[in-house]
């Protein structure tokens, strides 16, 4: 029997889903006192949060109430750049362009070649695969980066951090757990190298200080002296990093 106060989800109808124009999730959460909706940036679906005593119904019109405003908010959203052949995508900050040949591939790894006037990447193998080859090359390029910086961040702080994982999180850049496991999201490969740095070099100093309180970015900035410029970008741009991948669409 389930007795955590962990919301019910329920997704609304493809119908629905098409109407709206974003996947639409009803949570019935017990703790919820009114009617909520709120637009997921990051995964670009439309979130109604309804007190258990409600009937689906109600979230279904609450939602036209407030349709505009919810397709005003998905408007506003930048467009999902799923992976596929000639789409562009940046590498450490720089644009590539990604080149699926779709041919049954002798060479089964993703390859970066130099190109002009982009660089390239070359998936091979049918699209499916292509792009699963893709998502994965992108984790290990991150991790690669993620490993090597987390290891000089923590030798300068004086840290010994725990496992390093890497995830497709979409609420956080990179989290630290009380037993010094570090996780981050593949997409910060995607930035230019002084991003990843910054957010290694934060979840390192987590493992000093598990808050953000002044100790704590005192410890950043002596490890990362252009943190503010690397938040400020995060903050701007951040987001844009989370319109790529996936296989996007049907
Ligand atoms: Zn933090």
């Amino acid at each position: 029997m389930r007795k955590s106060k962990a919301p019910q989800v329920t997704t609304l109808s493809k119908r629905e889903t098409e109407r709206v124009g974003a996947p639409v999730e009803v949570r019935r959460h017990p703790a919820a006192r009114r009617l909520t909706l709120r637009v997921s940036r990051t995964r670009r679906a439309v979130i109604v949060t309804l007190p258990v005593q409600c009937g689906i119904e109600e979230a279904g019109l609450f939602l036209n109430r407030n349709i505009e405003w919810v397709r005003e908010r998905l408007d506003s959203l930048p467009e999902p750049m799923p992976f596929r052949g000639g789409m562009l995508i940046p590498l450490r900050g720089i644009a590539h362009r990604v080149v699926m040949p779709g041919e049954i591939p002798r060479r089964r790894a993703v390859r970066r070649v130099d190109a002009f006037p982009f660089p390239e990447l070359h998936a091979p193998g049918e699209l499916v695969s292509a792009i699963k080859r893709l998502e994965q090359w992108f984790a290990r390029e991150a991790r690669t980066d993620l490993e090597q910086r987390v290891a000089w961040h923590a030798a300068r702080l004086d840290v010994k951090p725990g496992r390093l994982t890497i995830r497709d999180q979409t609420s956080r850049w990179g989290s630290c757990s009380t037993t010094g496991a570090l996780s981050f999201s593949w997409r910060l490969v995607l930035a230019p190298p002084a991003i990843l740095d910054y957010v290694a070099a934060h979840e390192v100093a987590h493992l000093r200080e598990m808050n953000h309180g002044a100790r704590f970015w005192t410890l950043v900035r002596k490890t990362c002296p252009a943190m503010d410029e690397a938040k400020r970008w995060l903050r701007i741009y951040g987001m844009d990093l989370h319109r790529y991948g996936g296989e996007g669409g049907t």
